[in-house]
């Protein structure tokens, strides 16, 4: 009996779901790139993208993945020698701070480990210690896809204004931006990273920087000679011509992509996004929380506060739970995301680790489908596993009580 009939599903934490409306938009003969249509639909898509920031800010748009949107933002505010405090949970914590070292700054890795968000008084009480201002920057990770920890960036500054220090804040939204609440301009964020393969859903190709006046100061003070000029924003966020958008020639289809996806966005509502992340969320832990009481399967975040709303991280003990995403890959055509950095040498269990993507274009059925391929792996395999998570997820679907976000 073959099940390779039907739509797969790539429930992994980007690239996510491209909606076919996308798709379509994509789907054309080249444009005009000198003129005509594409001139003004970019400078449109300029504004809606700092409307999902929630940024009266500047957005620098790059051709790139989410590391390229990395070392962009770095690229404009670093010099050789300058000191950055990254904030760290995780693996996508340490490949910023690498971006960072390879630009040579003296980068300080404050280490929270895998289970748990950053702790905004040891970030300020480091702070504290920095009399001389010498910190340039703190970054910080709004979701670490990995973990499937969500940070409080709103701590993290609040933190840095107890602490009287003038660093900026670069935070890494790439897996949360449209998914999770952010704030930038309220909630005193002055650099934000994000790509357009999360909760933007496009395929990967474009990436993102948005900075304020207080960022814009810091990279003025830089000389043009020590920025690399493909990745110095002032041009881009302020282009005099067409082609400096995007220093050359322009990513023609995935802009016409992106403004269909921020079509659907404002459709919705940004505030309507968050709430269905987070209804999708609940749904999610509610079965993985039932699940748990057989012993085997364990969410890697406990406190929900701490858990991002777009990708959840959890891990499937023994036995058999290391064969758990292959089974469900091979029997529903389901795909989650491998588990990434869990491995230690103490920790042999780490391969049972997965992560289900529930970022951008999802809804009820998508989430629901998942969690059923998942109960039917931990069945066949049998992993054991609380009777009824299917059924919790369901219940929490058919309440629609939206939790505020
Ligand atoms: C996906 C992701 C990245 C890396 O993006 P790439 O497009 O794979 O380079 C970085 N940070 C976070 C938080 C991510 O989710």
């Amino acid at each position: 009996m073959s099940f390779s009939q039907g739509r797969p599903y790539r429930a992994i934490p980007g690239p996510s779901v491209v909606p076919d409306s996308v798709l379509r938009a994509m789907h054309r003969a080249a444009p005009n790139i000198y003129e005509g249509e594409i001139v003004g639909m970019t400078e449109g898509i300029t504004r809606d993208l700092r409307r999902i920031a929630r940024t009266d800010g500047n957005v620098a748009m790059y051709i790139c993945n989410g590391h390229g949107a990395w070392e962009a933002a770095l690229a404009n505010l670093i010099r050789a020698g300058d000191q950055v405090l990254v904030c760290g949970v995780d693996h996508f914590a340490l490949g910023w701070a690498e971006v960072a070292r390879r630009l040579q700054a003296e980068v300080e890795f404050l280490d929270f480990g895998k289970q748990s968000p950053v702790d905004p008084n040891r970030i300020e009480e480091r702070l504290r210690q920095d009399h001389a201002g010498q910190i340039k920057a703190v970054l910080v990770t709004h979701v670490d896809t990995a973990t499937s920890i969500r940070n409080d960036v709103a701590a993290v500054r609040q933190a840095m204004d107890r602490a009287a220090h003038p660093a900026l804040l670069a935070a890494d939204c790439i897996a949360s931006l449209a998914c999770e609440r952010m704030e930038m301009d309220d909630w005193g964020v002055d650099v934000l990273v994000a790509a357009s393969q999360k909760g933007l859903m496009l395929p990967p190709g474009l990436g993102f920087v948005f900075f304020n006046d207080r960022a814009a100061a810091v990279r003025g003070q830089i000389s043009d000679c020590d920025v690399s000029a493909y990745w110095d924003w002032v041009p881009r966020a302020k282009p005099e011509k067409f082609y400096e958008y995007f220093g050359g020639t322009a990513p023609t289809h995935h802009l016409f992509g992106l403004r269909v996806a921020l079509d659907m966005l404002h459709a919705e509502g940004i505030e309507n996004v968050w709430a269905r992340h987070e209804h999708l969320a609940r749904a999610i832990w509610a079965a993985c929380d039932i699940w748990s009481e057989g012993g085997s399967v364990r969410l890697n975040v406990r406190d929900i506060e701490n858990r991002s709303r777009a990708v959840t991280a959890l891990q499937a003990g023994l036995p058999n739970g290391a064969g758990l995403r292959q089974w469900i890959e091979e029997n529903t055509e389901v795909t989650l995301g491998i588990g990434l950095g869990m491995a230690t040498p103490d920790n042999p269990l780490a391969s049972g680790y997965f992560r289900i993507g529930h970022m951008g274009h999802v809804n009820a059925h998508m989430v629901l489908g998942v969690l059923a391929s998942i109960q039917a792996g931990l069945e066949y395999l049998k992993i054991p596993h609380g009777a009824g998570g299917l059924d919790a997820a369901i219940r929490i679907v058919a309440s629609r009580q939206l939790a505020g976000v």
